[in-house]
């Protein structure tokens, strides 16, 4: 089989478990031939990384707390130092208190929003500024979004308005690393049983109704992310940048619950 990724190297953010999108994208692109480095929040996070980064011959692992700047530098210096440059970056990040992704947005704290907004909107800049350093030969940079950034979602609240000023910079970033050869773009996954996942209320009812409703009548999986983050990191994708690019198994463009669907 063709291998898309072959050659390229790329630093994969967000990985802390095997149920993580960052993984689902990992793998694929492990299966294309690129070469990967992990990095990840806390010590305790790395026993878990470990065995996943073994799997598919990463030697890269490295701490990063994106909440921390220091953190953010040490992480692309230790990738300057054994790799020089860099060919894509993948972000997988998001947080946001759990006590605030249930009841209602208009009840959010300025701490939390404040917290939310940069482990989940300024970090991707922050990181997008130190990896575009990395890139002479151009790259292409990614992000996890949802719909919760377009539409409201119950309990997603203020992590809904942090996802729209993702999405947002997404484009930004787009048009000011364009000229340089560096595309940036978005993939809005529909709901996947994740960690982070688990901090939303009701997560059992929107990925139940997201079954039943979609076009494709299911749930997308980790492995679909990566495929489609396959083709927007590779060659396939390098007509594309700015772009938002929803892998939702069709969630999307339904506007009103489907007849044949249950109750639930
Ligand atoms: P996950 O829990 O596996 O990943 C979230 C990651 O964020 C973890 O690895 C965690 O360590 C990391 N993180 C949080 N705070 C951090 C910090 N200060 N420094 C460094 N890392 C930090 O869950 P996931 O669902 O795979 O989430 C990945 C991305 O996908 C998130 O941006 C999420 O919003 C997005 N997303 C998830 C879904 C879903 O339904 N699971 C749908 C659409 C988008």
């Amino acid at each position: 089989a063709t291998k898309l990724m072959a050659g390229k190297r790329g630093l994969i953010m967000g990985v802390a478990n095997d149920k993580s999108i960052a993984w689902g994208i990992a793998k694929v692109c492990a299966e294309h031939g690129a070469e990967i480095a992990f990095s990840y929040q806390g010590e305790t996070l790395r026993k878990r990384v470990q065995p996943l980064a073994d799997q598919i011959g990463a030697t890269e692992l490295i701490e990063c707390d994106v909440s921390q700047p220091e953190s953010l530098d040490a992480l692309f210096d230790r990738l300057k130092q054994v790799w020089g440059k860099i060919d894509f970056l993948v972000h997988a990040i998001g947080f946001s208190d759990k006590n605030e992704l249930r009841g209602r947005y208009v009840d959010t704290s300025p701490e939390n929003f404040r917290m939310t907004m940069d482990i989940s909107v300024y970090s991707f800049t922050a990181a997008c500024q130190r990896a575009a350093a990395m890139m002479p030969d151009g790259g292409s940079l990614l992000t996890l979004t949802y719909y919760g950034a377009e539409r409201v979602m119950p309990h997603y609240n203020v992590m809904g308005v942090a996802k729209a000023a993702l999405e947002s910079s997404v484009r930004y970033i787009a048009e000011d690393l364009g000229k340089d050869g560096i595309r940036c773009n978005a993939i809005s996954a529909g709901p996947i049983k994740t960690l982070a996942a688990s901090g939303i209320g009701d997560f059992r009812y929107i990925l139940k109704w997201n079954e039943l409703n979609s076009p494709l009548r299911r749930n997308v999986t980790q492995e679909e992310v990566g495929k489609s983050a396959l083709y927007l990191l590779s060659d396939l994708g390098s007509g594309v940048t700015g772009e938002v690019h929803h892998v939702d198994c069709g969630y999307h463009v339904v506007g009103m619950k489907a007849v044949d669907a249950p109750d639930i």
